[in-house]
């Protein structure tokens, strides 16, 4: 039995993947990145080989995607996270249609993806230059309310009352903005709230500059929040579909594309 390993090296977290050779997950990993991205991956997938039992020998072939996919000499081939996050999309979206458009937010930057109907990449728009509307923002703010990133969407789902309207466009404006309402007395969860929506608004505009078709596919770190999911819906006007475990979306992603790789290289090598 052989092995396949997807490994997205995000700016926030490195996600690893392996499926098998029927393309069904076997095991996830996901761990920060730091500042060691090399030392890092190594780790996390040396410790996800020994909680499966699998040896590296096993693994046939290794993807490598995200931001720090290059630093990682030990992967048999790079992909670009767009191009990963679209195989993973497609394939995890599947039972509910056929995704066209994917929305992905993460540490550092948020996307839009649209895909065409054989699901390939037909366009995409990419916010990587302003930190409002990312999952650091996200992080920036649960600090400041000294909240857990991951208590945002309960915070969210149970404000006392509307969501808060945040005026501000830029992280550090934002920040004194959340601050001055905490000493208002306002209730956190109309805080979160109001943040969710605002980065929501954020990212129907840029999605709105390429188009959105159905099946939308919301993933990245940020789509576990379901505050966020539902600040999402509200501004799109429409259902978003959110994978089991939306942050690993890309790395599966890379893990089939190994797969793929793996077997056109067989394939050359016994013609
Ligand atoms: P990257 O690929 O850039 O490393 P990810 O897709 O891994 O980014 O997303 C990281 C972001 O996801 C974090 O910045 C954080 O805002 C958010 N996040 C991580 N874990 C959770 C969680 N349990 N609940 C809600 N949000 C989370």
């Amino acid at each position: 039995m052989g092995y396949f390993a997807g490994i997205d090296i995000g700016s926030t977290a490195i996600k690893i993947v392996i499926v098998d050779e029927a393309e069904e997950i076997i095991a996830y990993r996901i761990s920060p990145t730091g500042s060691h991205f090399h030392r890092n991956t190594l780790e996390a997938l040396t410790s996800l080989l020994i909680q499966t039992g699998i040896e590296r020998k096993e693994i046939l072939y290794i993807t490598s995607t995200g931001y720090g996919r290059k630093l990682f000499k030990e992967a048999d081939e790079t992909l670009s996270e767009i191009t990963a996050n679209a195989i993973g999309a497609r394939r995890l979206g599947r039972a509910h249609g056929t995704v066209r458009t994917i929305i992905n937010i993460g540490g550092q930057d948020s996307k839009v993806i649209l895909l065409d109907d054989d699901g390939h990449v037909e366009n995409f728009v990419m916010n990587d230059k302003c930190a409002a509307g990312t999952g650091r923002f996200l992080e920036m703010v649960a600090r400041n309310l000294e909240i857990e990133v991951d208590e945002m969407g309960e915070y969210h789902l149970n404000a006392r009352g509307v969501p808060l309207s945040i005026n501000s466009t830029c992280t550090v404006f934002a920040e004194s903005e959340v601050i001055s309402l905490l000493a208002n007395g306002h209730d956190r969860g109309e805080i979160v709230a109001g943040i969710h929506y605002s980065i929501a608004r954020r990212i129907v505009r840029l999605a709105k500059r390429i188009g959105v078709r159905d099946t939308v596919l919301f993933d990245g770190g940020t789509a576990m929040n379901k505050g966020l999911v539902v600040a999402m819906e509200d501004e799109l006007m429409r259902e978003v579909v959110v994978p089991d475990v939306p942050q690993i979306t890309t790395a599966f992603g890379a893990a089939l594309a190994a797969r793929e790789a793996f077997i056109a290289e067989e394939r050359n090598v016994h013609v």
